[in-house]
Order: structure tokens, then C-alpha cells, then sequence
């Protein structure tokens, strides 16, 4: 028996989907190299956001009116089938306006409908260029999540089996699917979105259940960036990463990945391309190899709180830190980040979280004399780098003295600054470990 070759997993963000002549050039350049090929699409541009801001005023039926007109527009030319969404998504609205009380996954499946019309109106433009697109509605074929509506994960193993064989199907056929990005099925049999810019993780983790040859994820414009141009002028495309590079990119809030993009594909070793629609230069590749010192980047996050906390006794006192975090744990706050030193715990949290985070710590300063310092307003920059612990000494001393707070793992070295310094200190850095920094 033959082997069928593995399938190139494309996905295009909505943005991309505007410049619709080019995703045809850019599916059709891709059909040419000859092997399977399976394709992902977001929502058109600004539709999750339209269809958002109809959830926020679910009574005003003008709003909706105007949204379902706005989403109408964007997508000519349906298949039969696809007509179908738009009376559904009429009947969802009606809902809200009836007063039905939105909860999470009624939300999820309003929002889910910009996808499902997206990939309808890309099927219907490829057919019309030969390519025999066939659209794909995710939760359909079988890509199961967890519930955590609004967020939640895809089950791997759960998905599997369904998933390889509906799309094996297609492309045993010669077809090409095109499939949802951003949603799939819960364990309760709902819709359930993955959380916003959700379509790279679905795509990454399709490609991961197929064991596809490759993911490329297409934006219109960027790939990935040494820091967010709008701060950092000088800021340049980063050729390679590794997984874990890319893991900490994305967690320490570069936007232009999902933060679980990357591990489905490092999991099954898959290699991920994040490329410019519109420029095939800029093109980042991020995959199992160490990279070197050119493609180091910078991020900024902001704004956030730190509060001091002091315990007399400090280190002294047999597992404070684990009860710091288990207390706040059990009032689900997430630290952004933990500095200590012997008597001082300083936890990095979103301003949103700090009132839990006090409750939380009160008993401490009753039972333990703790004191809690703050809130005070800070924020984090955050150099990402196999490697950037080796340059440390770059970092300018006045940068180092104004910090509240310093950690660093051979991968990711982070300071938390005063908030109004945070714009100055990610150009200083980046100056100092990437723009300064010789080739390997
Ligand atoms: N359409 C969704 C969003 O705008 C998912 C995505 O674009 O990746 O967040
Ligand atoms: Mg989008």
C-alpha cells in the first residue's frame, strides 16, 4: 500500500481573506506543489467583533439589524447550504432580543457563525478558480473541546479518529476542505469557541491530528516581529524560533499567535510557518531547532499591579510561598509573575484581579503579621531568546536600578518597570539585546 503523502494545513486570518485574489493565487500556488492540501479560515475581518458587540446589547434590535446586514454584505455569492446561516443567525438574534438570558454558550454559537459563513464564501470563490473546495464546519467534523466556553481547549485523542477520517475522506476525493478555525465541539455536544485569534491554535492542532507535513499561517501583512512596530520603530521580522521561544512570544502577550498554538504542533514535532500574504520574504519558521541571537524579541505587557507582601521571617516560615499561591489559587487569581527574595514576596497581577488577590492575603497578615505594600502601577518587559541570559551584562544599569522586580530563565528575562517607563525600557532593550547584538 501506498502511503498517502501528509497534507499542508493553510490558514488565513481574516484580514488576509480581504485581499481574496491573492489567498486564490496563494491556494492555488500551494495545489501546484501536488500534495494534500487542507485549509483553515477565520472570520472575515471585523466580524467576531461585530457579532461581539450584538451580544453586548442583546435587546437593541436596530443594532442587530445593522450588524446581520454588515455580515450579510461580506459574504456574496453562498452555496445553498451556506444560505442556511443567515435566517439561523436572524433566529439567534431574535433570541437575544426575546430576552433569553446569553450565557456562555449561547454566545459561543452566535459568535461561531462568522466562521461558518467565512468558510462557505472561500469554498464558493475557489470553486469558481477550479479548486474543488469543499466547506467544513468544524464542530461537525468532529474536533472536540473541553466546556470552558470562550476558552477552551481542544481533546486531542477525542477528536482524532473523527477528525482524520472526515477529512481523509475529502482528500482521498481530491478535494480540498475548508475548514472552520476558532471553534469546535464540546464534551456536552455545544459549540465552543477557543478563545479570540483562536483559528491558529485549530489550525496548528488539525495539522497536529493529521500529522500534516507542515502548518503556515497566513496573516495579511506581518509574521512575526522582533517587537510591536508601533513601539518599537526599529522593530525587524524574526527568521526562526524555537517551539519554546515561540511558546514564551505568546504567553508574554505578543498578539500576533494564540498562546496554544504552539504545542500541538511542537507535541507531534510538526513545523509552523507564519508568513505575510502579501510579501513571501518576511516568513517566520518555528520549529524544533535552537535559534540563534538574531531572532531574539521583546514584548510589552501593560498595564498591570504589583503588590509587596512582607513576612516577618520570611524563607524562615516553612512553605509561604506555597501558601501564597495556593491562597490565591482558590480565588482563581493568575500570577503574571512571582519575585522573591527572603522576606519579600512580589506578585505581578492584571489591576482586574487585585482586590481578589487582597482578600485573599488577609488572613496571612492576621495570622502571620504579613504586610501587603500597594497596589503599585507597573509594567512588563520581557526579552525572549534561547540564550538572552548570556547577555545580561547589555542591559543598561539605570534600566536594572528603576526595576521593580527582576527573573530570568536562560529563555525569557523579564522586568517589571514603572507603568509610564514601560514604552522607554522595551526600546532600550531592544536596542541593547536585539538591534546591538553581532550575528551567532
Ligand atoms: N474570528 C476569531 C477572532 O477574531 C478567531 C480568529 O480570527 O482567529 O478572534
Ligand atoms: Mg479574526
Amino acid at each position: 500500500m501506498t502511503r498517502r503523502r501528509a497534507p499542508l494545513v493553510l490558514k488565513f486570518g481574516g484580514a488576509s481573506l480581504t485581499d481574496t485574489d491573492r489567498v486564490i493565487r496563494d491556494v492555488v500556488h500551494a495545489r501546484s506543489e501536488g500534495g494534500p492540501l487542507v485549509l483553515v479560515a477565520s472570520a472575515r475581518e471585523g466580524v467576531t467583533d461585530l457579532l461581539n458587540g450584538a451580544i453586548g446589547h442583546p435587546r437593541s434590535a436596530a443594532r442587530h439589524r445593522k450588524v446581520f446586514e454588515e455580515v450579510r454584505s461580506l459574504h456574496p455569492g453562498l452555496s445553498p447550504a451556506g444560505r442556511r446561516h443567515l435566517p439561523r443567525l436572524r433566529r439567534l438574534f431574535d433570541l437575544l432580543e426575546n430576552g433569553t438570558v446569553v450565557d456562555a454558550p449561547l454566545a459561543d454559537r452566535i459568535l461561531s457563525q462568522g466562521e461558518r459563513l467565512s468558510v462557505d464564501w472561500l469554498a464558493g470563490r475557489l470553486r469558481a478558480h477550479g479548486i474543488p473546495a469543499v466547506p467544513v464546519e468544524a464542530d461537525h467534523l468532529g474536533l472536540i473541546t473541553d466546556n470552558t466556553y470562550g476558552a477552551s481547549c481542544i481533546l486531542f485523542e477525542r477528536s482524532g479518529p473523527a477528525v482524520r477520517r472526515g477529512l481523509g475522506r475529502l482528500l482521498a476525493r481530491g478535494q480540498v476542505p475548508v475548514v472552520t478555525g476558532y471553534f469546535g465541539r464540546s464534551l456536552e455536544g455545544r459549540v465552543a469557541t477557543l478563545g479570540r485569534g483562536g483559528s491558529d491554535y485549530a489550525a496548528a492542532g488539525l495539522g497536529a491530528i493529521l500529522r500534516a507535513e507542515r502548518v503556515e499561517l497566513v496573516k495579511r501583512h506581518v509574521a512575526v516581529l522582533s517587537a510591536d512596530p508601533k513601539l518599537v520603530p526599529q522593530a525587524r521580522p524574526l527568521a526562526e524560533l524555537s517551539y519554546e521561544e515561540a511558546e514564551e512570544l505568546a504567553q508574554f502577550g505578543a498578539t500576533v499567535l494564540h498562546p496554544l498554538t504552539i504545542e500541538p504542533a511542537r507535541a507531534q514535532g510538526i513545523v509552523l510557518r507564519v508568513r505575510s500574504l502579501g510579501d513571501p520574504r518576511v516568513l517566520t519558521t518555528i520549529g524544533p531547532s535552537r535559534s540563534d541571537r538574531r531572532n531574539r524579541a521583546l514584548t510589552l505587557l501593560r498595564p498591570l499591579r504589583l503588590l509587596r507582601l512582607r513576612v516577618p521571617g520570611g524563607r524562615q516560615r516553612p512553605g509561604i510561598v506555597a501558601e501564597v499561591s495556593e491562597r490565591l489559587a482558590r480565588a482563581e487569581v493568575n500570577l503574571v509573575q512571582l519575585y522573591t527574595s527572603s522576606a519579600l514576596l512580589c506578585l505581578v497581577l492584571v489591576p482586574d484581579q487585585v482586590l481578589s488577590a487582597l482578600r485573599a492575603l488577609a488572613p496571612l497578615t492576621r495570622e502571620a503579621a504579613a504586610m501587603v505594600e500597594g497596589p503599585f502601577r507597573v509594567a512588563l518587559v520581557t526579552a525572549i531568546g534561547d540564550g538572552v541570559l548570556a547577555d545580561v551584562e547589555r542591559i543598561p544599569g539605570h534600566v536594572v536600578v528603576a526595576a521593580e522586580g527582576f527573573s530570568a530563565t536562560p529563555r525569557a528575562l523579564s522586568i517589571a518597570v514603572p507603568e509610564e517607563q514601560g514604552p522607554r525600557v522595551l526600546r532600550e532593550l531592544h536596542r541593547a539585546l536585539v538591534e546591538d547584538v553581532p550575528g551567532p
